[in-house]
């Protein structure tokens, strides 16, 4: 998948399931870490080790996990983040959705190639749900569709939990 992608993909799908822009952003941040740590970790010669060790969920997940847990489990305020009550808590939790957007990255590529499972060396599990472009860094028509459809769906989830049953009635008495 390209960077563009990754980062439209993985705001919308954080922005749905939490409902914090802090989240959502720093998910972006991270969610094209695993392929731009091939360029740091193996230079030329990242095409022989494309999609092995760096795209292994494991390492990625762990370390999110460990970042939320010493956060407390919190999603990152804003307000906290600014006036800078326990905010240590909510630095955890920006560097947890950090690391859990390159956990989505794994996921996303996993949708249009194969990524490792077990074995970090060795890519076996995905599906190729749509096909990428020839073309580097263009979104083929797949990709768009895949991305219309994720923010459709953080849409949907962040309507659901921003109204409640008295704005529907008020809508209903509208029309
Ligand atoms: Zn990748």
């Amino acid at each position: 998948m390209t960077g563009k992608g990754h980062r439209l993909s993985t705001f919308a799908f954080v922005a749905g399931a939490t409902a914090s822009p802090v989240a959502a952003m720093f998910s972006l941040l991270g969610s094209t870490f695993p392929d731009s740590s091939e360029y740091l970790i193996f230079g030329k010669r990242r095409n022989r080790y494309h999609r092995r060790y760096t795209h292994w969920f494991v390492p990625w997940l762990v370390l999110a996990l460990t970042c939320f847990n010493r956060a407390g489990w919190i999603v990152p305020r804003l307000s906290a983040l600014i006036d800078g009550r326990e905010a240590h808590r909510d630095v955890w939790a920006c560097a947890g959705f950090w690391f859990m957007g390159c956990v989505l990255h794994i996921l996303e590529d996993a949708w249009c190639g194969t990524v490792p499972f077990l074995r970090p060396w060795k890519r076996d599990i995905g599906a190729h749900v749509f096909k990428m472009s020839p073309n580097f860094g263009e979104l083929s028509n797949g990709e768009k569709v895949f991305i219309v459809c994720s923010i459709l769906i953080a849409a949907i989830s962040l309507a659901i939990r921003t109204l409640t049953l008295k704005d529907l009635v008020h809508f209903w008495n509208l029309i």
